[in-house]
């Protein structure tokens, strides 16, 4: 816990990982709308940090270079965190949050569900409301799909929603890029893309990749190259073109395999090691194809208090 306790001045920082899916599996649409899902969520070394104070009322701010797409009101799952913690315990939500963010934002890395975790476990810890781990998993589960695993790290497969998670053991660590692009790509409207592209077509129910499984718990980068996999892919690529380009100049470059990150616009490149992330990296901002490109390693813990 940082700052001083049992004083005004007290704080609690969570640090939080962002995501990449290894395997996302999409089954057709629901009538609810939603989609069943196989999803292997791996976390990666990419960070946010949610700061809770306590304040007068409820309030969030943030910082960052993605800081400006940020919404500081109530629809900041950060803020839709605290509100549901502190209605189940009956206490108001006297909280300011602030989020330092380093994921890059409506980039398909689950940024917004990772600091709704953490802003659930900085809460938690601030009011000492001693939630079990079930009822922490549940409210994140209520908050959105990938908001348990943004929880409890590592990796995971995610079925239902993506919210119903069994642990995945991961044998070694795996290095990659993420080329981040100009603006962002709503989630929603690419799962609407993929129901257009899939309408009249048999779309076979989700299932986790063995090969995938394997290859994680190996930690053989060769074979998890091969068994990557995206369902959204096509969908991403039909709203955004000008990430084909992208993939090209990462492969071009020598990474082992390219697949957009989750619902896009981040494009997800596995590399061998350190040496070729770091040349891959320099190739794809050399491409003009994207707005940044930043080396990460997984799997990455959880949201952990500092
Ligand atoms: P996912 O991978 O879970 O689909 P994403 O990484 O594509 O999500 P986010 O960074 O979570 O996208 O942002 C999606 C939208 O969510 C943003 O455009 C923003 O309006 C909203 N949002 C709500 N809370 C946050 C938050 N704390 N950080 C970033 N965006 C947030």
């Amino acid at each position: 816990m940082s700052g001083t306790v049992g004083t005004a001045a007290r704080s609690v920082t969570v640090r939080v990982p962002a995501k990449v899916n290894a395997q996302l599996a999409v089954g057709a649409a629901r009538p609810d709308g939603f989609h069943d899902l196989a999803n292997v969520f791996l976390a990666v070394g990419l960070y946010d940090e949610v700061t809770a104070t306590p304040a007068d009322e409820l309030t969030v701010t943030c910082s960052g270079p993605d800081a400006a797409q940020v919404p500081l009101d109530t629809t900041n799952l950060a803020a839709r965190a605290a509100l549901a913690l502190a209605e189940r315990h009956g206490i108001a939500p006297g909280v300011h949050l602030h989020i330092d963010k380093d994921i890059p934002v409506a980039g398909g890395m689950a940024g917004g569900s990772a600091d709704g975790a953490a802003a659930l476990l900085a809460c938690d810890t601030l009011w000492g409301t001693r939630a079990t781990r079930e009822e922490l998993l549940g409210i994140c589960a209520e908050l959105g799909s990938d908001v348990p695993f943004s929880l409890v790290g590592g990796a995971a497969l995610g079925v239902g929603r993506g919210e119903q998670l069994t642990p995945v053991e991961v044998g070694g660590t795996f290095h990659w890029v993420f080329a981040v692009a100009d603006g962002g790509l709503s989630t929603p409207a690419v799962y609407g893309e993929f129901d257009r592209l899939t309408a009249g077509t048999d779309v076979p129910a989700p299932a986790a990749s063995q090969a995938l499984l394997d290859a994680l718990r190996s930690g053989d980068s060769g074979a998890l190259a091969v068994a990557l996999s995206n369902d959204l892919q096509a969908a991403a690529l039909s709203l955004r073109p000008s990430l084909a380009g992208t993939l090209a100049a990462g492969t071009g470059a020598g990474a082992l395999a390219a697949l957009v990150s989750g619902s896009g616009p981040t494009t997800a490149f596995l590399v061998a090691d350190e040496g070729a992330a770091r040349k891959v990296a320099d190739a794809l901002l050399g491409s003009g194809t994207c707005r940044n490109a930043r080396i990460a390693v997984s799997p990455a813990p959880g949201a952990t208090v500092l």
